[in-house]
């Protein structure tokens, strides 16, 4: 039991809290219990029928007119009910199943997104597994090209911690979705420990700035700072940006003053079921939801 605690005590400060003292406590425990249970009921679940895709629209801020959707996984255990993907993503990367995962999940993605009008893209999260393993990379790739949809319709969003996992490997086989026309998406950018050298280092076409820089914009003067500095970085580095986790009309007013030109978040749309997506988009084109978000 100590050896176990000791383990978790390691693993949780080389992954939060580098270079300095992590204390095994009451709180960790109680994790332990939950990833446990999660684990348990991730070995029991029928994935194919228990997984499912919910779409955010990626939208221009200019107008508001989406440009893309982002897939959400959703789980639905049989045995615990509605799972976060924050909770069942991590677990099955521990348990080393979260290929079988992605490969569900880019499946039915695809599917869906074969529905869309072809200008709309498909943004799909990959974990660490499937950028550092060359099976995993090959299990993407097949399903990619065996889908029908262009590759070039594609973006695929790693995060800074699983590039770091094996920098070279990472960006190694990166380049091979780079090469079969993807895009590449580097998401929740500023949270991680990413230099300016790991970007350089990837192939990448697009960045997403993290939720967390713009909960506060038009109050807080450093996050407003950040955003307006990564804005122009990503512009000199000619990479398309995203704003994350644009939930009012003050975040997206901020936003267009500082000429960010794409956003995703609650004010456009909550991330929807794949049968709400034709409608959603036939509302947008109808106008009706044309005006400012905040009107609607
Ligand atoms: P992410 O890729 O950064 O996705 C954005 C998350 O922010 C989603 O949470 C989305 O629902 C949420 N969000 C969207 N708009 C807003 C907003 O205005 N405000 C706030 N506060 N949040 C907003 P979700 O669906 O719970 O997913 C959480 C994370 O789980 C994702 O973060 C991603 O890292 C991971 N994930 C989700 N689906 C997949 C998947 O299919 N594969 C992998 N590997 N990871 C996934
Ligand atoms: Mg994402
Ligand atoms: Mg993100």
């Amino acid at each position: 039991s100590l050896y176990e605690h000791a383990d978790y005590a390691l693993y949780q400060g080389k992954r939060e809290r580098r270079g300095t003292v992590t204390l095994f406590s009451e709180k960790d425990k109680a994790q332990i219990r939950r990833n446990a249970n999660i684990e348990q009921a991730l070995r029991l679940a029928d994935f194919d029928r228990e997984l499912s895709v919910f779409f955010q629209p990626i939208v221009r801020l200019e107008d508001c007119q989406p440009i893309a959707f982002e897939a959400l996984a959703r789980w639905h255990s049989a045995v615990k009910g509605t799972v976060a993907p924050m909770e069942f993503i991590p677990a099955a990367e521990r348990m080393g199943i979260i290929n079988q995962l992605s490969v569900i999940l880019l499946k039915k993605a695809l599917q869906a997104a074969a529905t869309w009008p072809s200008e709309i893209r498909l943004s799909f999260n990959l974990s660490a597994n499937d950028i550092n393993t060359s099976e995993g990379m090959a299990q993407i790739v097949q399903v990619i090209t065996h889908s029908g949809m262009c590759p070039s319709r594609l973006d695929l969003e790693i995060t800074e911690t699983a590039v770091l996992q094996d920098l070279e490997k990472s960006s190694q086989l990166v380049s091979t979705l780079r090469q079969l026309g993807c895009g590449i998406t580097l998401d929740d950018f500023g949270t991680g420990y990413a230099s300016l050298s790991h970007l350089h280092a990837l192939p990448l076409t697009r960045i997403k700035i993290d939720k967390s820089f713009v909960a506060d914009i038009e109050h807080n003067a450093v996050s407003h700072k950040i955003v307006k500095s990564l804005l122009a970085l990503t512009h000199d580095m000619q990479l398309a940006c995203v704003v994350e986790g644009v939930e009012t009309p003050a975040h997206l007013q901020s936003l267009r003053e500082l000429g960010a030109l794409y956003g995703q978040g609650y004010l456009f749309s909550v991330p929807l079921a794949a049968e709400q997506v034709q409608a959603w988009l036939a509302a947008q084109q109808a106008g009706t939801l044309q005006r400012e978000p905040s009107l609607r």
